[in-house]
Order: structure tokens, then sequence, then C-alpha cells
């Protein structure tokens, strides 16, 4: 018989298609979610009583870069295309496997203690294995791809022939897909357009196909990177990914230079639109009409993006920037909290092809949950909760959480990284790192 896990008189904010909030208790068998009710007359092998907590889903964050985070606070006041030339792909160019490692213990430890249990994520072009690894043993769940990059100038560390670059993500595809029972996915990532040959799209999209995955890329993020990719290819970002058939479920980071033709493209096609507040502030990339895209029916979720465009993987924090950065140009009403959770959880699972599984709070659904303080000084007193998630919860707030039915944080402690090795290890890594990257 499968562990089980009765959590008693939680406030559970279930994220259901009926958006139900109610306090009662919550059994989890195995890593699924049993049972669920204003009041469970049972017994398990473990009861807690969680009267002082809110219990959301855990939060998906759709767009992370693990192997950035390393380069926190080292990349500040560039636009994108400086701050990727001049400073992340040289940074990403010199990472070993050790370096990426950590990176992405960092990340994880980061993630895991602010509510986020399911990741889409933008490695780099090489030593991939290294982030699917910290991955696995961290308890993390996953969709990652190797950032694909066979086009452009770019330094040595990122340099990849076409052949090379589909081979080695076909590799690990075949390797790391399916990893425990589905934890891990693969999704096909070339880095973005401009550094990407039209073959290398085109191919990748077949494969993407012909492999069930998704295809995660970012596009029309930079004023200045969506007037090159219609230099060179005749037509828009998002015109260019329809034309190249890319897949049946394309996931496109950013979108914030859309015309209209390029919003009726991204309604009729499905595609799915990853949204990056922080990140689009940070590079002063501008801001997307995340409102238009929501009123169309457009499914938008969340995420951080890089550590060094963020310059933290902090859920609250996007929720809350989410909603405050669309106010000024379309009114107080736009971006209500309601909306931001689901872009939070929800929406990331549709957009991740995992809705079944996770997302929301529901029985058969897997056992993914963030207990959140409830009685927190910043944060009392509430009438809505949804106001109280997005706009006053802090990171710090979130004290257990439970993920594919596992403890990975207990009490603020996290289960499955060693906290106080990764702090250790960060600046002598890097230092190494900064010594070959000059
Ligand atoms: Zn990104």
């Amino acid at each position: 018989m499968s562990h089980s896990i009765l959590i008693k008189n939680a406030l559970i904010v279930t994220v259901n298609p009926q958006m139900d909030v109610f306090r009662g208790d919550l059994l989890v068998r195995g890593n699924r979610i049993d049972e669920l009710a204003p009041s469970l007359n049972i017994s398990a092998d473990e009861t807690i009583d969680a009267i002082d907590y809110i219990i959301t889903p855990g939060f998906v964050q759709t767009h992370v870069h693990l192997c950035q985070v390393l380069f926190r606070n080292l990349a500040d006041d560039l636009s994108l295309l400086d701050w990727l030339t001049k400073k992340i792909w040289p940074f990403e160019s010199s990472h070993t496997p050790e370096s990426i490692s950590l990176s992405a213990q960092l990340g994880i430890a980061e993630l895991i203690k602010s509510g986020t249990t399911t990741i889409m994520d933008m490695g780099t072009v090489r030593h991939q294995d290294a982030i699917f690894e910290a991955l696995a043993q961290s308890g993390m769940s996953a969709v990652a791809g190797k950032a694909m990059m066979d086009f452009g100038d770019r330094p040595e560390g990122l340099q990849e022939t076409t052949q090379q670059s589909i081979d080695e993500s076909v590799r690990l595809l075949k390797q790391w897909h399916g990893y425990d029972d589905g934890r891990l996915q693969y999704a096909f990532a070339p880095r973005f357009a401009l550094s990407c040959t039209r073959e290398l799209l085109q191919e990748t999209g077949r494969l993407a196909r012909e492999y069930r995955v998704l295809y995660h890329t970012h596009a029309s993020e930079n004023i200045k990177e969506s007037e090159l990719v219609r230099e060179r290819f005749g037509v828009s970002n998002i015109q260019l990914f329809d034309k190249l058939e890319a897949t049946d479920h394309l996931c496109l980071a950013h979108c914030v230079w859309t015309d209209h033709d390029d919003k009726e493209l991204l309604q009729d096609k499905k595609i799915n639109v990853l949204h990056c507040p922080s990140a689009n502030l940070k590079l002063g990339s501008g801001i997307a009409p995340i409102p238009d895209y929501l009123e169309r029916g457009i499914n938008v979720s969340l995420g951080a993006d890089g550590a060094p465009c963020n310059n933290n993987l902090n859920i609250f924090q996007e929720m809350r920037l989410a909603a405050l950065i669309q106010k000024p140009l379309s009114g107080p009403q736009s971006m209500p909290a309601d909306a931001v959770l689901k872009m939070a959880t929800i929406n990331g699972a549709r957009a991740l092809n995992m809705e079944n599984q996770i997302g929301s709070i529901e029985v058969g659904k897997r056992a993914d949950l963030t207990f959140i303080k409830n009685n927190q000084v910043h944060s009392i007193p509430f009438d809505n909760v949804y106001s109280k998630l997005v706009y006053s919860t802090q990171a710090n707030d979130v004290e257990h959480v439970l993920l594919n039915g596992k403890w990975v944080l207990k009490a603020g402690i996290l289960q499955t990284i060693d906290e106080k090795k990764v702090l250790q290890s960060v600046n002598k890594t890097l230092a190494k790192l900064l010594q070959t990257s000059k």
C-alpha cells in the first residue's frame, strides 16, 4: 500500500474549474490527491494539522533558465541583444558540467523554497545532462531541453552545426523524456529565430511532432530582435513559426512586440504565450499586451526567465508584477488577482500539456501542493484570498512543499538539496568560471 498523508483543516485554494476555495481536508495517497472534502474521518500514515496554512496547487513556471542562475546580479542595465552577446553567452559558453549543475541546484532550491513545483527550462548548448541530473535528484518536475544555436556570432562554447544540435537534442530526449513516470520531460528548445537556421527551426518542428514533445522558444521579446527577424526571414516572428509549421503545440516566451495579425495567429493556432513581466521590464523590452491576449482566449502562463534578468525566480513577485504593470495601460480593473493566479498554476499546466496532471487541486491529480503561512503581519487581514496570494504573500511564507507526493520542503528546510553546500560552493565556482570567460 502506498504512503498516505492526511492534511487537515487547511484553507484550500483549488483553482479547479469552479475556482472552489474551502476549509477542509485532503488525502494524498502515493503521488496522487486521493480525497478532498470539508472533513475526512480516515487514518493515514502521516497526519498534519494545516489550520495555519493556505494550500495552493504547486506553482508552474513555464519559462526559466536554470543554467543562468549562477550569473544572478551580474548583468544589469542592458537591452536584450547586448545582454546576450556581452554577458550571458560568454558566461554560458564557459560553463562546465560542475558549474551548470550548481547553477541548476541553486535555481531549483530557490524555486522550491518559493513554492514552484514544475518548470519549463531552456538550457544552454552543452552539458544538458547535468541539468537533467540536478532535476532528477531534486524531485523537481520539469520540461527541459538544451538550447539549440546553429547560426550567428556566438562564443566557441555555444557553437554547433545544425546536425550536431539536432542529434544531441534527440539523444537527450531519448535519455530523459519520461524519466520517473513523466516527472521529467523533454522539449525542443531552439534559442530564438536569430540564433537558428531555417533548416533547424523546421526540422525541430517536425521532430517535436514526431516525438510528441513541446517546442519551446523565445519570440518577439525586443523591438530590435523583432526587426532583425523580419529582415532575415521576411515575416514576423510569430508568422515565421507558423509558416514553418513548427508544431501543433508551440510555447513562445514573451510575445511583447506583436501586431494585429500576430495576435490573430496566436489565437487561431492556440499558441501558448509564456509571460515574463520582470524580465520584460528589466531588459527594457516592453509590456506584453496580456489583457488583450486573455480576452482572445490565448493561454498565458508565467515565468521568471533568467536570474540575470529578474533577478529572482520568485513566482509571487512575478504574479504581483503581472497584475500591476497592466493597470496604468488598461485600467485598474484589468488583470484581476484570480486571473493572475490561474496564469501561475492551471494555465502553466495547460501550456505544458499537463493540465490533467497538475495546476489545480483535484482528486486524481498529482500531489503537488504549496503550504503558505496564513497569519503573517504583511498579509492579513484578507477577504479575497486571491488578492492575498497575488499582492501581499511573500516567498518566505512558503513553509512546506509536497511534490509528486514527496516532501521537498519541510518547515522551510529543503529535503532533497543540501542548501548549505550549495551556498558554500557558489562563489568559488563562479570565480573559477569568470576566470575562463575572460
Ligand atoms: Zn528566456
